[in-house]
């Protein structure tokens, strides 16, 4: 079994569902006792957050850098970094690391691909939506993406930082999603990207009219499963 390097804690809420996923997926593929190997940095997701409001994405590529190599060096065999909007880092983070870094992009475009679906909607924080980091991984593979309209990419990029990374999930937040997703059939959508790692805490399966791909569900099984190849 390969051992994963994860970089956590961005923020920690999403960052235990990938713990438990991994540890689950695991078991479930190997039975009785079996988990998963980990390392684990967790980043205090403050000064992250401190650095993006300020527009200092380099103080973050020095951090997440950081905590790579200390993974690499402990033995990890490649890296999953636990959020979608840090992936804008990737390139910064590759060049420190002779091992390789799981795309959660890539991850998520595979599984709607697999479901034969082409043209879906992107929700995240609003660099995730607007910039190209991982639309532009999305488009590679084949897919057309939209992301919602300038008004309500300020409504999805507020609920993620006002209230799901600090644990809050309100009724009228999730209203407000849905109207968005629904929005986004409308425009042609055949499903939508949970594009954010916080977003399943408040959109199931049940909520979304859209088949929905939520990104943390499926990079942590994708982790999981190329630790056992
Ligand atoms: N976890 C979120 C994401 O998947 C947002 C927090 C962050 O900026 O890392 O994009």
């Amino acid at each position: 079994m390969k051992t994963i390097g994860l970089i956590g804690g961005m923020s920690w809420e999403s960052t235990v569902t990938y713990y438990e996923i991994l540890n689950r997926e695991t078991a479930a593929k190997l039975g009785g006792f079996h988990s998963s190997k980990i390392l684990m940095y967790n980043v205090d997701f403050a000064e992250l957050e401190h650095n993006m409001s300020e527009g200092n994405w380099t103080a973050n590529a020095v951090i997440l850098a950081d905590a790579a190599k200390r993974l690499e060096k402990a033995g990890a065999d490649f890296i999953v970094i636990a959020t979608n909007t840090m992936h804008k880092l990737v390139p910064d983070i590759e060049r420190e690391i002779g091992i390789p870094i799981l795309h959660i992009a890539d991850a998520t475009a595979s599984a709607i691909k697999r479901d034969g679906r082409r043209k879906v909607g992107l929700l995240g924080t609003k660099f995730t939506m607007t910039q190209d980091f991982i639309k532009d991984r999305l488009k590679d593979a084949g897919l057309e993406v939209i992301i919602p309209d300038e008004q309500d990419i300020e409504l999805v990029n507020d609920v993620i930082f006002n209230e799901l990374c600090l644990g809050k999930v309100l009724d009228a937040s999730r209203a407000e999603y849905q109207r968005i997703i629904s929005y986004m059939k409308d425009r042609g959508a055949e499903g939508v990207i949970l594009g954010c790692t916080e977003i399943g805490m408040l959109i199931g399966e049940k909520d979304s009219v859209l088949p929905s791909y939520d990104t943390t569900i499926i990079h942590a099984k994708t982790a999981g499963e190329k630790a056992l190849n």
